[in-house]
């Protein structure tokens, strides 16, 4: 293991070293409940492998996005959220809270507080959607 990953809290939730509910786990991929949820559903999906963050993706790695919605998507429709009311995304650097690559879910999107709508608002200086990750992939 590496000392980065030792160092990281979602490597951590990933390997099962930090007591966390998880709503979804494969190979690649796990699903856990946001700590300060920004609606009634808001999850997080990450990648097995330590990614830091959106930017160090590259064209190759198209299928990592689409693959994180895809099972963000079906996670929230499993747990009865509404998919037509849906804020997906991820925090773009120089702005990102824990430097892991993850996918905030959430929904219903309506119900977010006026904070929660500045900090997960799309295509932001600070929040961006999937569709924009994979239009500025390099
Ligand atoms: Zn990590
Ligand atoms: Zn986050």
């Amino acid at each position: 293991m590496s000392t980065e990953r030792s160092a990281c809290l979602f490597c951590k939730i990933y390997d099962g070293d930090e007591p966390t509910e998880v709503l979804y786990r494969d190979e690649d991929y796990i699903v856990f409940p946001d700590i300060k949820p920004a609606a009634k559903h808001h999850y997080l999906v990450i990648t097995r492998e330590h990614i830091r963050h959106a930017k160090q993706l590259t064209s190759k790695d198209k299928k990592i996005i689409e693959d994180m919605v895809r099972i963000g998507k079906e996670v929230l429709e499993e747990r009865g959220g509404d998919l037509s009311d849906l804020r997906l995304g991820f925090h773009f650097p120089p702005f990102y809270s824990v430097g892991h690559l993850h996918l905030h879910v959430i929904s219903p999107a309506s119900d977010m507080s006026f904070v929660s709508l500045l900090m997960f608002r799309n295509n932001s200086w600070r929040f961006v959607s999937p569709e924009y990750v994979k239009s500025h992939l390099w």
